[in-house]
């Protein structure tokens, strides 16, 4: 099963996928999680992205398809993922569709995380993980990157009639239980 967890930034889209791996056992794909750990191991890639990370921009779609494509290629992605801060833009959808195409896959559900602006600068600067990019400047960055390239992004699943709308306000249990709800 492949989902797509969706949702801007602070929407809590890393706790709800830790919840899904705990339950369904399905392994996480973070292209967040991936750039900040080549950036603290000094890889090429983390060299390459560290300054676009702390700006809040986008990494470039063709290097951040090429490392999906490369992380799918592994055997534990066999029976799915669940995405998180992946796609981005319209053209990291389409790229991955085909993707999964080649595997013979598709994109199950996409769960998108509804919560108010005010809310997710809140939880943000009070996650106090000391995140580079978790400043004032950096989260208004973001947001505006959000609505400009990402926003698309849901308006092609809902095409496709992939989305679930997820009321992303309540305990992590509450909202874990309406996303588990179209899982079963
Ligand atoms: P958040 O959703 O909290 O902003 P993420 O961990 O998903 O955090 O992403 C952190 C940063 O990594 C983004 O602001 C961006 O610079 C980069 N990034 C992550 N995923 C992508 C992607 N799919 N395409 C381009 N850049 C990305």
């Amino acid at each position: 099963m492949n989902i797509v967890l969706f949702g801007p930034p602070g929407a809590g889209k890393g706790t709800q996928a830790d919840m899904l791996i705990q339950k369904y056992h399905i392994p996480h794909l973070s292209t967040g999680n991936i750039f900040r750990a080549a950036i603290k191991n000094e890889t090429e890639l983390g060299l390459k992205v560290k300054s676009i990370l702390d700006e809040g921009g986008l990494v470039e779609d063709q290097l951040t398809v090429d490392l999906v494509a490369e992380e799918l290629a592994f055997a534990r992605y066999n029976s799915g993922a669940i995405f998180d801060g992946f796609p981005r833009t319209v053209f990291q959808a389409e790229s991955l569709d085909k993707l999964l195409a080649k595997k013979d896959a598709r994109i199950d559900f996409v769960f998108s995380l509804e919560v108010p602006k005010e809310e997710l600068i809140r939880r943000i600067l009070s996650r106090g993980q000391g995140r580079t990019d978790d400043t004032e400047e950096g989260i208004h960055n973001r947001l505006e990157v959000y609505n400009k390239e990402t926003a698309p992004v849901l308006a092609y699943y809902k095409e496709k009639g992939l989305v679930h709308d997820i009321d992303g306000i309540g305990t992590v249990e509450e909202i874990f239980g309406r996303i588990a709800g179209f899982l079963h």
